[in-house]
């Protein structure tokens, strides 16, 4: 019963998400305050309840869809392939927000290049055409697409796990993170604050007037989170920071017109490149002491330090016959005596072939913090295997 609930778990998040974030700001900007919000109002005309009806609907089947590709990778086998880990304690505490923060840096690059790949007039009536339907979009819109768009949108889910350690809460934080800010750039209405004018995070991130002017000209402002790809770029639209300000002045009654440099664009892919080299280096200090389990035959190994030396003890076999006589021999140690090298190899080993019966001598690669390589020699032969880290 527990089990058949935890496949149950990605679509309820995913549908409950959908109506909390996109329901409470369309009751409270569209059904209860209009008026209070009309000076915030970003065009000026009315979306239609048909629009509404078509945009949840599709919104529905987007739900679905990444439920489905949220299952897809954590569920099945596909899952080793992935960094996602459960232990807190397997990377430092600050790497949770770290790995939000790139997991959005991610998601906005594979945004931007897919959304603009889209645009292509042989891609856009097949797949894109049902987003701009939405020419004046409400938070409804925010997962309003074709289902080959949905799918396409999806994928970023397994390329975030392959390149980035994940941990449940951190995925968490990125799915609600990353749909909040979404539903903000469909509001259709700015709410930015005042002071946003004149800080950096104006020059970094997108706004509601951003996305909307996306929506409202087909063209340009192609990016999901910051700015700097279209500026980069050169697609973001030369009437944004005017449009911006016509509406800021409108709610704040004055004129903001502060001097910006494009060069803050830069500092997300600053952020990226110091978050992933941190990364490496704790990772690689980590070293290769803990459980590892054999890809080919599903046998575990406890890899420990004594004296300087790295063993490795067998702790299953992977069938339950080799395991019961595992348990009457007692501790059956496989590995011997590595030395550590540099923090990703160890050499000059052996390491004990019970199929052959025979002691190999052996160097091990850490490829990642969670990939384990034994190259072993046998007389002229050499031969490896992978084990991922439990
Ligand atoms: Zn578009
Ligand atoms: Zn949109």
């Amino acid at each position: 019963m527990q089990d058949n609930f935890q496949y149950f778990i990605p679509i309820i998040l995913n549908i409950s998400r959908y109506f909390l974030f996109a329901g409470i700001p369309f009751l409270i900007f569209y059904i209860l305050f209009p008026d209070a919000f009309s000076k915030n109002k970003i065009q000026l005309k009315l979306a239609k309840r048909k629009d509404f009806i078509r945009e949840i609907l599709h919104s529905l089947q987007t739900t679905f869809v990444l439920a489905g590709v949220g299952l897809l990778i954590l569920q099945t086998p596909l899952k080793k392939y992935t960094q996602f880990y459960d232990k807190l304690s397997d990377y430092p505490l600050w790497w949770v927000p770290v790995s939000v923060l790139l997991a959005l840096l991610i998601h906005d690059t594979y945004f931007y290049w897919m959304h603009r790949a889209v645009h292509h007039p042989s891609l856009y009536k097949r797949v894109h055409l049902v987003h701009h339907k939405s020419v004046n979009p409400s938070p409804w819109a925010s997962y309003s697409f074709h289902f080959l768009e949905a799918v396409i949108e999806g994928m970023v889910a397994p390329l975030i796990l392959l390149l980035i350690p994940i941990h449940p809460i951190a995925l968490i934080l990125f799915a609600f993170s990353s749909f909040m800010i979404n539903v903000y750039g469909h509001l259709g209405f700015e709410i930015a604050p005042k002071w946003f004018r004149r800080s950096l995070l104006f020059e970094m991130l997108n706004t509601s007037t951003h996305h909307n002017l996306h929506h409202a000209k087909f063209h340009g402002n192609y990016g999901l989170y910051f700015r700097f790809w279209d500026r980069m770029m050169g697609t973001e639209h030369p009437d944004y920071v005017k449009e911006y300000d016509r509406i800021q002045k409108r709610r704040f009654k004055q004129t903001t017109p502060p001097t910006t440099s494009w060069t803050s664009g830069a500092i997300p892919v600053i952020l990226l490149i110091l978050a992933l080299s941190a990364l490496s280096a704790t990772s690689s200090q980590k070293g290769v002491e803990g459980k590892w389990k054999f890809l080919d035959n599903g046998a575990v190994i406890r890899i420990y330090e004594k004296e300087g030396l790295y063993y490795g003890q067998l702790i299953e076999t992977g069938n339950e016959e080799d395991n019961r006589k595992l348990q009457a021999n007692g501790q059956v140690i496989l590995m011997r005596n590595f030395k550590k090298e540099s923090p990703t190899k160890y050499c000059c080993g052996t390491i004990f072939a019970p199929k052959k019966n025979k002691t190999l001598s052996a160097t091990l690669v850490l490829e990642n913090a969670n990939t384990l390589r034994v190259n072993a020699k046998y007389g002229m032969l050499t031969g490896s295997k992978t084990l991922y880290r439990l």
